[in-house]
């Protein structure tokens, strides 16, 4: 399963690849390319606010997603509730900025030079992406993030009830 989100829902986009789901994202895509992402892939699905994109193409039923909320995290709670992949989460897997499975790094001292000295001595597992070259490690920007997820979690939970 693959997300395409439109232009509409770039927080979403980000929380969706927190949680390790491939979405795709530009802030400049129409409703034309869109839609080819669907008929390009039968596992993509489309996020959308706009509900004429949704009712012009009925064809596609549920793989099209209509978006009420404003808010990314009640959103992103929409998302995981309507398709109940709640237990599908990856958290940290993906790269937000540009959705690419991150790679761990196998051998630290690779990663030396590029990172501060003090995050060197004081984690031991890196990640990489592949295509932005970005590092990352544990740290205190991943505990946010995981009480964000933590938050997301309790809002599906809500929506079940
Ligand atoms: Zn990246």
């Amino acid at each position: 399963m693959k997300f395409i989100a439109d232009s509409m829902l770039g927080g979403l986009a980000r929380y969706l690849r927190m949680l390790g789901f491939s979405t795709e994202y530009s802030n400049s895509i129409d409703d034309k390319e869109l839609i080819k992402f669907l008929d390009e892939d039968e596992k993509t699905i489309l996020l959308t606010k706009d509900r004429i994109l949704k009712r012009e193409n009925k064809k596609y039923g549920d793989r099209i997603i209509l978006i009420s909320s404003d808010d990314k995290k009640e959103q992103t709670a929409e998302v995981l509730s309507k398709l109940n992949i709640k237990d599908k989460i990856s958290p940290f897997s993906r790269c937000l900025d540009c959705n690419s499975k991150l790679v761990k790094i196998k051998n630290k001292e690779s990663v030396r030079n590029l990172i501060p000295e003090e995050t060197y001595k004081y984690f031991d597992e890196f990640y990489k992406c592949p295509k932005c070259n970005k590092i990352f490690w544990f740290s205190t920007h991943t505990q946010r993030m995981d009480i964000i997820i933590q938050k997301i979690l309790k809002k599906v939970e809500d929506i079940s009830l």
